[in-house]
């Protein structure tokens, strides 16, 4: 069932959160080529961290980015976010070019990024609010979504309120919320205590498996990457490439059994081998990369 709320010359179509079929035909994202050089903190000179790099990812993929810290992971997904311009190259989404951030591309940050001085209910009501929803359709959509993330009380709660799961619940709400064709994650769990992180991770692949939104998820753990993936992008640094990739084809409705641990356990374990060979490069004599 769909609704078109609509507001202030903009309009904000809201559908029902369960599957369709073609919602799996938005957001195809394309990486072509991309490199990012930053300007050293010391003395103002270009390093390059990323690239170049070309990657594809599917409209309704789940696709982990992997690697060691300073590969370049969050630098990928900003630029992809169009929150940075980068150095060289291009990313497309469904056939455009990006040129900057868009409600079509979601982030989610490690740090939550609510508004301290809005309830968690106008935080995510944000979203349709900028859509030009009116206040009681926004309000109406945001309890929708914080029932879809497990939270249907907490809508009248500051995030001060909250614990860093719930924060982070509210963040991932927010976002869902703008109905993005692609939801980014930048290490969306790390800051919440394992057992939270679990519970998370779980209930991200059935939120995903309803809405069927193509994610981008940034991830330095191999566990992770097993649990969520689709397919997983093992990054290696100096400056930041494509290592290798690896298709996860375990069913993920059965990934959280404890019957799975084992074939999840091995997914990790070859992630691991091949993050271990993603080390840096050494620079040989005169400056240039090796390897
Ligand atoms: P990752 O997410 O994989 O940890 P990042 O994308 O954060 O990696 O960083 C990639 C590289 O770029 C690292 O070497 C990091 O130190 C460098 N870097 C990131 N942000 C900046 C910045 N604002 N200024 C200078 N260097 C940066």
């Amino acid at each position: 069932m769909a609704s078109a709320l609509s507001g202030a010359g903009r309009s904000y179509r809201h559908d029902s959160l369960a599957a369709t079929p073609d919602k799996c035909t938005l957001g195809r994202v394309e990486v072509k080529e991309v490199c990012h050089e930053y300007l050293s903190p010391t003395d103002k000179t270009p390093v390059a961290a990323l690239g170049p790099v070309s990657l594809q990812v599917s409209a309704g993929e789940f696709l982990c980015l992997l690697g060691p810290s300073g590969c370049g992971k969050s630098t990928l997904l900003m630029i992809i976010a169009g929150l940075f311009n980068p150095t060289a190259g291009t990313v497309v989404v469904d056939g455009v070019a990006v040129t900057g951030p868009s409600r079509e591309r979601g982030v989610v940050f490690q740090d939550y990024a609510l508004l301290p001085w809005k309830t968690v209910r106008s935080n995510v009501a944000l979203g349709p609010r900028l859509a030009g929803a009116s206040r009681r359709e926004a309000n109406q959509v945001a309890d929708e979504f914080l029932e879809l993330v497990g939270m249907p009380q907490a809508g009248d709660r500051y995030p001060h309120e909250l614990s860093g799961g719930m924060r982070q619940r509210a963040a991932v709400a927010r976002t869902l919320a703008a109905k993005p064709k692609v939801l980014l994650m930048d290490e969306p769990f790390a800051a919440v205590d394992a057992q939270t992180r679990g519970v998370l991770q779980e209930e991200l692949i059935g939120i995903w498996a309803r809405t069927a939104q193509t994610v981008v998820f940034v991830t330095h753990s191999v566990e992770e990457a097993a649990l969520l993936a689709d397919r997983v992008v093992v990054m290696s640094t100096g400056p930041g490439r494509v290592q290798e990739e690896f298709p996860v084809t375990l069913p993920h409705e059965d990934r959280f059994s404890r019957e799975s641990a084992t074939r999840v356990a091995e997914v990790a374990a070859s992630l691991l081998a091949s993050v271990r060979t993603a080390q840096p490069r050494r620079p040989r004599r005169g400056g240039s990369w090796s390897g």
